[in-house]
């Protein structure tokens, strides 16, 4: 049983990656829902039908229901391309630098879920903080269950209506290649078991960093990928830190010690480390045989930035997250500006809540939201606008394999109706009226997800 409706939205302006589209601006929009699933499984599909100046808007058909926001700008439903969302539940933490990241890996292993659950329960809670930031597709990083990788973050954003992608995340080094490497094959049969082409949300495949997965590991994940049709999208953490490049440049360092005493150590994986590559380089590989979403790379040379943008890889900078860990002290400022001059799709995520802002596990703040990472760069960088949403919206969206079009506001040729992923009103803050996008990134305002969530919607 099908359920639709025409809403008309009217707001100060509508304004997308590629243009401002109409201010002020009125948008119709056909809702419809699938009222027979009593899960939120399939969120209501969205029809773009008119978007234009309100002066110019088309009578209302009967039946149509209208949403003031008058005083808000409308932009796309958000993409986070980096998140992991079952860590929810330890909220925001302060970091300790003398501790180092090995601190911060120690907590992460201390409070990761090993119940199912309340693992779903801290996903879902996760998802309900991402569309109260705006954004409604996700690259969520599946941590795993007592070291297995696990489909319970799948699951649980497939009940929850979210887009985007589930990325598996596995471990498999040294002594422990092969149990990781069978791991993931199994999660991976699994999940075809189980899939049914029902859910909104994809499986991709993530073998975890470079310091946690072989180069082995890496060529196995990349055909798994691709022997699937379509392909699976593959992600993985690379050029984070200092101790990763240490490993990796010279076989030495915390990181080393940490594998040893985790059995995954051994003579391949020494062969493999200390032969002066940077992380980039030394996966280039697997770089070169799928198009990868990389997490962060923070450590980046100009060679390495070379080769991501000859691979078509896309890389997923988390602003907070980097500031955070004090990166920057470790490689200097993050080069996103020379990866896009280069031609890398470089778009945002927030890592985990852990490393955002105190306050952020409030619904009310709007965070965990790529606009609030996209704000944070504006205040700290300045740079071009229309970028920056473009990192929020499709950039994102290509990195995670989804159809641009979906997140932005334009029609289809001839004007004709096209299906967005969301509408987000933003209320505006002090600032340059006359520069709504401006206004956008200069405010601090919370976001409201206006569609598919419907809940500011009323007959
Ligand atoms: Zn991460």
């Amino acid at each position: 049983v099908l359920d639709s409706f025409t809403l008309r939205i009217d707001a100060d302006a509508a304004i997308d990656a590629q243009a401002l589209r109409a201010a002020p601006a009125t948008m119709i929009l056909k809702v419809t829902s699938n009222v027979r699933k009593s899960s939120n499984r399939h969120p209501p599909s969205l029809h773009l039908l008119w978007l234009g100046n309100t002066a110019e808007a088309p009578p209302p058909s009967p039946g149509t229901r209208f949403v003031d926001r008058r005083g808000c700008v409308l932009i796309p439903g958000m993409v986070n391309a980096h998140t992991h969302l079952d860590l929810t539940h330890v909220g925001p933490r302060e970091y300790d630098p003398s501790e180092g990241f090995l601190g911060f890996v120690r907590t992460v292993l201390g409070e990761r879920l090993q119940d199912e659950g309340a693992l779903h329960a801290s996903v879902l809670r996760g998802v309900e903080l991402t569309h109260r930031g705006g954004v409604v597709a996700v690259g969520d990083i599946a941590g795993a269950i007592a070291g297995c990788p696990s489909l319970a973050p799948w699951r649980a954003l497939s009940e929850s209506g979210v887009g985007g992608v589930s990325f598996l995340e596995f471990l498999a080094m040294g002594g422990r290649e092969e149990e990781g490497l069978s791991a993931m094959h199994s999660a991976l049969s699994e999940w075809e078991r189980e899939e049914a082409g029902a859910s909104c949300i994809r499986l991709g495949l993530q073998p975890h960093a470079t310091y946690t997965a072989s180069l082995r590991a890496y060529r196995e994940a990349v055909v798994a990928a691709r022997a699937r049709s379509p392909a699976l999208p593959i992600c993985t953490h690379l050029g984070e830190n200092r101790e990763e490049h240490e490993l990796i440049e010279t076989g030495t360092g915390p990181f080393r010690g940490l594998l040893e005493r985790a059995g995954m150590w051994n003579d391949a994986v020494a062969r493999e480390f200390g032969r002066g590559r940077s992380p980039v380089m030394h996966v280039g590989d697997a770089l070169r045989g799928a198009s990868f979403l990389c997490a962060h790379v923070n450590d980046a040379s100009d060679e390495d930035i070379a080769l991501l943008a000859e691979c078509g890889a896309s890389v997923a900078y988390c602003p907070r997250g980097s500031a955070y860990f004090r990166n920057h002290e470790s490689f200097g400022p993050h080069r996103y500006r020379d990866m896009l001059r280069a031609g890398v799709n470089v778009c945002l995520g927030t890592d985990s809540i852990i490393n955002l802002p105190q306050g952020s596990d409030d619904a009310r703040a709007g965070r965990i939201s790529t606009l609030d990472e996209a704000r944070f760069l504006f205040a700290r960088d300045g740079g071009d606008a229309r970028e920056l949403l473009a990192m929020c919206t499709t950039r994102g969206a290509r990195a995670l394999g989804l159809h641009e079009s979906l997140f932005t506001f334009e029609l289809g040729p001839n004007d004709a109706p096209r299906t967005i992923a969301g509408v987000v009103s933003v209320p505006l803050g002090a600032g340059d009226r006359n520069d709504p996008l401006q206004c956008v990134l200069a405010c601090d305002t919370a976001p409201e997800l206006l569609a598919p969530r419907l809940e500011g919607v009323r007959a």
